[in-house]
């Protein structure tokens, strides 16, 4: 989007602030339940050059979509009013998006400048609504050199230089070092950052950089052996550091100290937490083997094997009293609660668990699967009665 040639008078380029407009239609082109318009001017940016396309109304009715056809600039409304050619219509511009717009592209222009003189050179660049990706080669930048990069990018912008357009035909190039040459054009547009940066560029920018407002590194990654350079630029930027201080107030509050003890207060509580840990899995492990102890001496039948429905709140605890039923007990145990199962066997049990699974799948409702000698899954509808009498006829079964 560098060839400038256009039949509109794209009032964006002219002035980048214009935040409505008066225009006329020259030509409606009706669309199903929508209108395609175009106007003899506009202040609508239709997107390019990795800048989005602006958003905004026409009279009361929002711009739907803007598109450039044949050097015209196409403007979709719905067509719940009738347009007519030669009526005139109030163009008005979204502007905190398109000023987020204008600061965005004016940073990462910035950005890239001072990225080359890091030895990092822009290979492209992704103007995101969130964030501002530019993907460099060159040697890959750590945290610290990132952070250098982001004060020099800040110290530049503060500076307050100005921002210039040049509308130049092909023969003018020479004048202009620019960081990237440009694609096939007519005539071309160069956006300068007064003797800093120039760049061939069809977007809309501030008119000095101080307007960027600030630029915050956010994070790298790699791909492909170059590093993809996440930012957030002007407003993104505002809203990160706002939030960063609600987030920094909401946890002072919890950890009751400043900031700086943070990462002290962390470190105390998380080696607290190991401590706790570590006494609440000594406190389960014995609770466990008392719990398997209560199931074992409460088995009614000669102790061959144990089927016993457990509380609800025991579900998580099936397998490790299964297993403690095993190890310690020597027992083939079915333990179930009203929607899961665990079936575990020592080795010399006459019973397969296995076989066991396929056997009563149907009858007892039983869906899982496990290693040899336990298995566990859901289970529909458990009956204590029905489970010990399959489990009675297998042990046998085996034997
Ligand atoms: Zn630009």
């Amino acid at each position: 989007m560098t060839d400038i040639r256009m039949n509109e008078e794209k009032h964006y380029y002219a002035d980048a602030y214009l935040q409505n407009l008066e225009a006329q239609i020259k030509e409606v082109k009706p669309s199903g339940k929508t209108c395609w318009l175009r106007f003899d001017k506009t202040i609508f940016y239709p997107g390019g050059g990795g800048q989005s396309a602006d958003t905004g109304f026409l009279d009361d009715l929002p711009l739907l979509e803007i598109k450039e056809e044949n050097g015209h600039l196409w403007h979709k409304a719905a067509s719940s009013i009738v347009w007519k050619e030669g009526q005139m219509v109030t163009l008005r511009l979204d502007w905190p998006r398109r000023y987020y717009n204008m600061q965005q592209h004016t940073g990462q222009h910035l950005l890239s400048r001072v990225l080359e003189s890091f030895d990092l050179k822009t290979v492209s660049v992704h103007l995101g609504e969130d964030y501002t990706m530019i993907e460099v080669e060159g040697p890959y930048p750590n945290e610290q050199r990132l952070l250098q990069i982001e004060q020099e990018a800040n110290k530049q912008l503060r500076r307050a230089i100005p921002v210039v357009t040049h509308e130049i035909s092909r023969s003018e190039i020479k004048r202009f070092p620019l960081r990237k040459p440009p694609g096939a054009w007519q005539r071309l547009r160069v956006v300068e950052i007064k003797d800093f940066d120039y760049s061939a560029c069809g977007g809309t920018h501030v008119k000095q950089t101080a307007e960027i407002g600030y630029i915050k590194w956010l994070g790298t990654e790699k791909i492909r052996g170059h590093a993809r350079i996440k930012w957030l630029i002007g407003k993104k930027a505002d809203e990160y550091i706002g939030a960063s201080f609600a987030t920094m107030q909401a946890v002072k509050a919890e950890l009751q100290c400043e900031p700086a003890q943070f990462t002290e207060r962390i470190t105390a509580l998380k080696s607290d937490l190991k401590t706790f840990r570590k006494a609440a899995d000594v406190y389960k492990r014995s609770h466990l083997r008392w719990r398997a102890a209560e199931l074992y001496n409460a088995c009614k039948n000669d102790k061959a094997y144990i089927v016993a429905g457990l509380r609800e709140e025991e579900t998580a605890y099936l397998g490790d009293l299964a297993k403690i039923l095993v190890k310690e007990h020597e027992q083939t145990a079915f333990l179930f609660t009203k929607d899961r199962f665990c079936l575990a066997a020592p080795e010399n049990s006459p019973l397969d668990t296995k076989e066991f699974l396929d056997a009563y799948r149907e009858t007892l409702g039983l869906k899982g699967g496990g290693p040899p000698g336990f298995v566990q899954g859901a289970v529909s509808n458990p009956d204590e009665k029905l489970i010990a009498g399959c489990m009675k006829v297998a042990m046998q079964n085996e034997q």
